[in-house]
């Protein structure tokens, strides 16, 4: 196995490493670029964005057509590790979710006419989308087929009633990805449809306050009444929402990856330094055994999780749906992010839990990993069905 980078992708690599340093790293030392809730102000951002349009780092995951860079998913996990060295880095360069994953699938699965209207704002950075899925108990969560959102068929249009929440960036976006039930099929049940924010019939009713460091436009609920839809608005079949959401999530989970690593390594490169030059009984940290394993132990997970997500990529890029590779990539690499931010907080001392750091927000920002797009619980009953499916061959070496 190949795991070289084309010359390409290593140039792509190596500008964006500089472009984060030089450039991205200095916007996040400074407590005056950030907005109330944690993230990189908006004037900031578009002033950054435009830089890095000019540089030629814009939506690597899309096409040259669209104004992209037409990468392969194997170049976007090379890519997107770097620009997530800085906890402001993937959404200067269009690469953050919910927006990546949203691009990711209309490109893959929109008609001409949809991307030219829903996808092409969006991939210029004119608009922001969120994909709605997720509702309060007892409707869908790690369970889909509980949704309870409807669609009714009226006429040439679909009328929206139901309740969502923690959509991702529903605060700012205007383009929604919306998932709803058109019957009670148990397979071919859920529709997936587009609409825009101006459109009346759906409102945000709180901004939900989270843990962590919050994305723009926040993890909001929202209601839906009567939402009306035009059936040209609908993406794929009636029936064919688990798919689109199998499509979305397939890619958006593994870009989740990329980027989480990124950020783990990121948080040991914070105690470089200080283990290094920090003393206690007569020795620098680094010189201690204790210490040399918490590094090592993390290094490794790391580069463990690197791995399963280049090989999920590799499968993508071939065509495959690479369930399982992506599967096990979301399951360690969220964990060794939790547990490399940890170790470097540990390492820093005091300082690491302060806000002389970026490791505090990574910790706060690190324990969603474990739950957003599948939890680690609902991806290990995917991987034990597999494996019970396939036996041995569940091991195999393509
Ligand atoms: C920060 C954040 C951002 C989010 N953004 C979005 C978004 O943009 N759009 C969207 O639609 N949703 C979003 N979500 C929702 C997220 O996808 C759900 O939280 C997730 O799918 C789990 O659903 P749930 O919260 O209803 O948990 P539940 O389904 O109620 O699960 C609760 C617990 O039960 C466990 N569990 C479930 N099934 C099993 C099983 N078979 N075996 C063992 N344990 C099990 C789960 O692992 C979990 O620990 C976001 C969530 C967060 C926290």
């Amino acid at each position: 196995m190949d795991f070289s980078l084309t010359p390409e992708i290593e140039d792509y690599r190596l500008r964006i490493r500089d472009f984060v340093d030089t450039r991205i790293i200095p916007l996040e030392a400074d407590r005056g670029n950030y907005d109330e809730h944690d993230n990189i102000a908006l004037d900031v951002l578009e002033e950054i964005r435009a830089e890095a349009k000019a540089a030629g780092l814009w939506a690597l995951q899309m096409p040259v057509e669209r104004g992209g860079q037409g990468l392969p998913i194997a170049g976007l996990a090379a890519c997107y590790e770097e620009m997530n060295r800085s906890i402001f880095g993937p959404v200067c360069f269009n690469s953050a979710a919910p927006d990546d994953g949203n691009m990711i699938v209309l490109e893959r699965i929109g008609t001409d006419a949809q991307k030219d209207r829903w996808l092409q704002p969006i991939v210029d950075g004119a608009v922001r989308s969120s994909f709605a899925m997720t509702e309060p108990a007892p409707g869908s969560g790690s369970d889909p087929s509980m949704m309870l959102t409807t669609a009714e068929k009226r006429g040439g249009s679909w009328v929206i009633n139901g309740r969502k929440w923690f959509i991702t960036g529903a605060g700012e976006a205007r383009h929604f990805i919306l998932v709803a039930r058109t019957s009670d099929d148990s397979r071919k049940g859920l529709t997936a449809f587009l609409f825009d924010a101006e459109q009346p019939g759906w409102e945000i009713i709180r901004r939900v306050p989270i843990m962590g460091p919050e994305e723009h436009g926040g993890h909001c609920e929202i209601r839906f009444d009567g939402l009306e839809i035009p059936d040209d608005n609908r993406l794929l079949g009636v029936g064919d929402g688990l798919k689109v959401t199998q499509i979305r999530l397939g890619t958006a989970r593994l870009t989740h990856c990329m980027r989480w690593t990124g950020m783990a390594k990121r948080a040991l490169e914070e105690c470089f330094d200080y283990v290094r030059e920090r003393k206690a009984f007569g020795e620098t940290l680094d010189r201690h055994e204790g210490v040399q394993w918490l590094l090592g132990e993390a290094a490794m997970q790391i580069e463990i999780g690197r791995l399963l997500t280049m090989r999920a990529a590799v499968k993508l890029d071939s065509g495959d749906f690479a369930r399982k590779e992506v599967s096990m990539a979301k399951i360690v690499v969220s964990e060794t992010l939790h547990k490399a931010v940890d170790t470097a907080i540990q390492l820093r001392g005091a300082r690491g839990y302060s806000k002389d750091t970026p490791l505090e927000w990574m910790y706060r920002y690190a324990r969603q990993a474990r739950l957003v797009d599948g939890s680690s619980e609902t991806h290990k009953m995917v991987l034990s069905r597999q494996l019970l499916d396939e036996g041995l061959d569940f091991w195999n070496w393509d």
